[in-house]
C-alpha cells in the first residue's frame, strides 16, 4: 500500500530550523492497521500529514499504491488524495452549516458525481454508520460521537484505498471512543488499510501494529494480537 524510506521534514523557526522527521522508514502492506504513537511534538501528525499529501516531505521517498508521490501540481496531489485517501480527525472538520448528508457527500461533489446519485451514495454511507434518522441535522445538533460518525461516512464516501486517522478518538469520552473504535475494526475486518495517530495506550493496541516515533525516528515497530474494542457499561 505504502513504502517510505529515509524521509525527513523541518519546520523553519527564525533563522534555524526544527527537524522533525529525521530518517522515517515504513512500509505498510494492504489490510494492515497501524497505530503511530509518540509523545506530543514527536512527529506523529507531520507524518501522517506527509502521507495524505497534506505536506511535502523535504527528502526521501514516498510510495503510494505503486505511486512515487513527488514534486505533484497541486492539482494532481488533489486528485490522488481524492482517489486514495480518505481522513478522519480529532475535531471532525465537518462543515458546521451543511447537515450530515451534505457533508458526506461533499467529497462526492468534487470527484465530479451528478447531484442525486451524490444523495444516495451518501445516505448509504450514513447507513452504515447508524445515522439514517440523523441525515437532515447540523453537526451542532449532534453529539460528539455522532459527529465523528458523520467524518468517517464522508471519509467512506469516496471508497478511499487507505484510511488516515489524526487521533480520531481524541475529543470523546471513553464509551464514545470504543464505540468509534468498533467502526473502523469493521472497517478493518472488511479489508480496508487503516493508519491512525493516537497517544492512548488502549486505541493503540486496538490495532494490528504500533509504530512508536521518538526524536524524529522510529524507535519501535511491532506486531501485536489485536484488542476488540466493547463499550465498557
Ligand atoms: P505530534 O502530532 O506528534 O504532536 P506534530 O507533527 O504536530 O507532532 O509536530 C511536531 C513538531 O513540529 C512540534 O514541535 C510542532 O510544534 C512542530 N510543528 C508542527 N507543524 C509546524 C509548522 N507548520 N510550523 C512550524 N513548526 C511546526
Ligand atoms: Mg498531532
Amino acid at each position: 500500500m505504502l513504502e517510505i524510506r529515509d524521509l525527513h521534514k523541518s519546520y523553519p523557526i527564525g533563522d534555524s530550523h526544527l527537524h522533525v522527521l529525521k530518517g522515517i522508514d515504513l512500509s505498510v502492506e494492504d489490510g494492515e492497521m497501524v497505530a503511530i504513537m509518540g509523545s506530543s511534538g514527536s512527529g506523529k501528525s507531520t507524518l501522517l500529514n506527509i502521507i495524505g499529501m497534506l505536506d511535502h516531505a523535504d527528502s526521501g521517498e514516498y510510495i503510494l499504491d505503486g505511486l512515487p508521490i513527488k514534486d505533484l501540481t497541486e492539482k494532481k496531489a488533489a486528485l490522488y488524495r481524492n482517489k486514495f485517501l480518505g481522513f478522519i480527525f480529532q475535531s471532525f472538520n465537518l462543515i458546521n452549516y451543511k447537515n450530515a448528508l451534505e457533508n458526506v457527500a461533499l467529497p462526492l461533489y468534487y470527484q465530479g458525481m451528478k447531484r442525486k446519485e451524490r444523495q444516495e451514495k451518501a445516505l448509504f454511507h450514513l447507513g452504515k454508520v447508524g445515522l439514517t434518522d440523523w441525515a437532515h441535522h447540523l453537526p451542532k445538533e449532534l453529539s460528539g460521537g455522532q459527529n465523528q460518525r458523520v467524518a468517517i461516512a464522508r471519509a467512506l464516501a469516496a471508497n478511499p484505498k487507505l484510511l488516515l486517522a489524526d487521533e480520531p478518538t481524541g475529543a470523546l469520552d471513553m464509551n464514545t471512543s470504543y464505540e468509534i473504535m468498533e467502526f473502523i475494526q469493521q472497517l478493518n475486518d472488511e479489508g480496508k488499510t487503516i493508519l491512525m495517530v493516537t497517544h492512548e495506550d488502549d486505541i493503540a493496541h486496538m490495532c494490528k501494529r504500533i509504530v512508536r516515533l521518538r526524536d524524529g525516528v522510529i524507535m519501535e515497530d511491532t506486531k501485536i494480537d489485536q484488542v476488540r474494542a466493547k463499550k465498557h457499561v
